[in-house]
């Protein structure tokens, strides 16, 4: 934390000059050096994607139009997906068993995804050969016989080709390093389907998967889960056997193919249970790859799994396998990394790590929700580091990314992957996490996470999922926060100001303006905000519920205070500046009055000095009630009942360009409880009411407000009756006064 002295020199000297200076903000961490620029490593994330991308113009079948299956009418179980793998003419000859349910009252036909570069020979089953149809990049198979809810399916694909895309990057790609083969897969968002048939989107996920690759016998490979078996063919091929006991989506399931070195490493998670590291490192990075391996990514899974609980996969591994892309990929137990120096650093290794649980063990619903999986990896990194450098270091991290362009986390055109992966589901992605945990404190986010990952272990998960967990964890309603800071753009602009001044009743009042001065949507964001005050004891944090674009608070301290600083460990999005203070009305909308009450409540403007003027400028005051021009107190006695709408306009006397107004609605309410008798509304029944009729029958005085206080006698009129019976009653021990029924 920042100390005292520095806050004192920072709001007497830069404070003023940061009005000319937008966009400069103070915050936490701010002299931090971090070692690496985590907000350009977030680019790399995405951006090298693209040129690859580009140059096979793969858009087109990476669209999510393309993904139309019969996906709400079955849920994939399980896939054994068996590849011989030829590295010199580039083609895969593949089978793959398909178990299925149906989760519709019948179903005879399943369509599922697999690019029409691939042929399919057959499809089968235990009945024999199965018809199919194969286009437009779909594969429809027709079932042997109409199967039920409920009932299981299954098929075998039997198909062969050079997978699409191959040579650019999607799905698998044949390539060499140093004259040896290299076949790596990258399959995320959409891009299973270019090498095994599949229900290719990220909701349905298999419980679990067998894959069994034969290729030459001079190439590892490296995959999902663990190895269960690797036998020699005598052919000069081998066939490796992986297998994942966890659900997993297709994206997910990957294959590094090449000559690699391969060395372990142990995550010792109690003191007689382990859980093995596998390495699968291109040979020239056998020893250099454990300087930042090994070791090391022991030390993240332990730190990730205090705040996200026990690392998901824990009954297989987790591993780093090489690849050739220039990024990094979380596939399941077995993140593909580049072997350049991006794939080494830590943040990015923490961030393929967190994935583990944020995105593979709860993945994205749709493409939509990347943030889902994307923010989360990415808060990750600075979860990795806080427990080890500390909480400024946490600060610096966050504040080395923060988020200042447009658009929404929400991405609304899911059909290119420019726009699935922009630097916005990342930096801003993480900021949203980063901010939420300072709205609901600690113990009630890393709680809401624990929740979040109890309900939605191994499934799929939408925004709207995760705020469901998170209100059910907090029992606040959080709409306003997900709503602006998923579906809306930017972030608040603040300008904030304040005068100190002594409270007569003891201690001091700081009287403080916000407000919020960005153009663009949404016009108000709605946000605790930190107002770090300083005074002679020290520094004391109080907390504003900010939700209007113009807004006054009036906060209390003991000890004098000196100045006041905004957010200042920046746990918000933001741009602030500090500005003088104008002149304000500061008091809450005056108090709702009861007819015939005596009422009082005072508006209060601050400004440089106190010599103001109160006025109404629009509207009327409710009946019977006056404002003291120099005092602002609003007095006297209702007389009508209603809504009375009214702005009352503030200024100093001296200086009268300094002016505020504020519109208020103060409401005037029946009496809780009837006095009959009492007409002229003095709270009691006595002499003076039999005035007040009398004056009013005979010498033209103000009638009664409530005509059936005066009516005692219930004859449904105020007249000389009503005083006869009052004089009788008062005077001679008649009948009490009743309460009227004039209409
Ligand atoms: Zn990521």
């Amino acid at each position: 934390m920042r100390k005292c002295i520095q806050l004192f020199i920072l709001v007497l000297f830069v404070l003023p000059i940061l009005v000319f200076h937008t966009g400069v903000n103070a915050g936490a961490g701010d002299d931090i050096e971090l070692g690496f620029d985590p907000q350009d490593l977030h680019k790399q994330m995405w951006e090298d994607l693209q040129p690859r991308l580009a140059l096979r113009q793969v858009l087109e079948v990476m669209s999510e139009a393309k993904t139309v299956s019969n996906w709400q009418e079955y849920d994939m179980d399980y896939y054994k997906i068996d590849l011989d793998i030829n590295h010199v003419t580039e083609i895969i000859y593949g089978s793959v068993d398909t178990y299925g349910t149906v989760v519709i009252s019948s179903l005879d036909s399943v369509k599922i995804n697999l690019l029409n570069s691939m042929t399919v020979d057959s499809v089968y089953n235990l009945s024999g050969n199965l018809a199919f149809s194969h286009l437009s990049d779909h594969l429809t198979i027709y079932l042997d016989a109409a199967h039920v809810q409920g009932e299981q399916f299954y098929f075998t694909v039997v198909y062969h080709g050079h997978p699409a895309g191959s040579s650019g990057f999607l799905g698998l790609e044949f390539s060499e390093r140093n004259l040896l083969p290299l076949i790596t897969t990258l399959s995320e968002p959409m891009g299973a389907r270019s090498w095994w048939p599949c229900n290719d989107i990220s909701r349905d996920k298999m419980d679990s998967v067998d894959i069994i690759v034969t290729v030459d016998t001079s190439l590892v490979v490296s995959s999902n889960g663990l190895i269960e078996s690797e036998v020699d063919n005598g052919d000069g091929t081998h066939t490796v056997h992986w297998k994942s006991k966890y659900p997993i989506a297709p994206y997910l399931v990957s294959l590094g193919i090449h000559p690699y070195a391969v060395w372990y490493d142990y995550y010792n998670y109690t003191p007689t249970d382990s859980m093995p590291l596998h390495f699968y490192v291109y040979p020239d990075h056998n020893m250099y790859s454990r300087t930042y391996f090994d070791g090391i990514v022991a030390h993240m899974i332990e730190n990730l799994s205090v705040p996200f609980g026990q690392y998901p996969f824990i009954d297989e591994k987790y591993g780093c396998t090489h690849f050739d892309w220039g990024g990094a990929m979380e596939h399941q137990t077995n993140t593909s990394t580049t072997s350049s120096s991006f794939g080494y650093s830590q943040p990015v290794v923490a961030h393929e790590l967190g994935h583990q649980w944020w995105g593979d063990m709860v993945t994205c619903s749709d493409w939509h929700h990347i943030w889902i999986n994307e923010g989360f990896a990415v808060y990750s990194e600075a979860l990795y580091f806080e427990p080890d450098s500390g909480v400024d270091y946490y600060h610096a991290y966050m504040n080395s990314f923060e988020y200042t362009g447009g658009g929404s986390i929400y991405i609304n055109d899911t059909t290119s992957v420019w726009n699935i992966f922009g630097a916005i589901v990342y930096d801003k992605g993480g900021w949203t996490l980063h901010m939420l945990r300072h709205v609901i404190g600690d113990d009630l986010f890393f709680e809401s996470l624990a929740d979040y990952r109890d309900q939605y272990i191994w499934t799929a998960a939408s925004t709207e999922d995760f705020q469901g967990v998170v209100e059910t964890t907090t029992g606040m309603d959080l709409d306003w926060f997900f709503q602006q800071w998923i579906y809306g753009t930017y972030r608040p602009y603040y300008r904030y100001s304040y005068i100190f001044e002594e409270d007569p009743a003891g201690g001091w009042n700081a009287y403080v303006h916000i407000r919020q001065t960005q153009s663009s949507n949404p016009q108000v964001f709605t946000m605790p905000i930190d107002l770090e005050i300083s005074t002679t004891a020290g520094d004391e944090t109080q907390v504003v519920f900010n939700n209007a674009r113009e807004q006054n608070f009036i906060l209390h301290t003991d000890d004098e205070p000196s100045s006041m600083t905004l957010d200042p460990d920046r746990w918000i999005s933001r741009q602030v500046m500090w500005e003088e203070y104008g002149f304000h009305i500061v008091s809450d909308e005056p108090v709702d009055g009861i007819l015939g009450d005596a009422y009082e409540d005072t508006v209060e403007a601050k400004g440089p000095t106190d010599n103001n003027a109160y006025n109404i400028v629009a509207g009327a005051l409710p009946d019977g009630l006056t404002l003291g021009l120099n005092s602002g107190i609003i007095s006297g006695q209702p007389t009508a009942m209603g809504s009375f709408i009214f702005s009352v306009k503030a200024n100093h006397q001296d200086w009268t360009y300094l002016t505020d107004s504020v519109e208020y609605n103060v409401d005037i309410l029946p009496p809780s409880v009837d006095r009959p008798g009492d007409a002229n509304m003095d709270g009691e029944v006595n002499v003076g009411d039999v005035v007040f009729i009398i004056n009013y029958i005979f010498n033209g005085g103000p009638g009664p407000i409530l005509p059936n206080w005066a009516d005692v006698n219930v004859d449904c009129q105020v007249n000389v009756g009503d005083a006869v019976s009052m004089i009788n009653y008062i005077f001679r021990g008649g009948t009490a006064p009743a309460l009227g029924c004039v209409e």
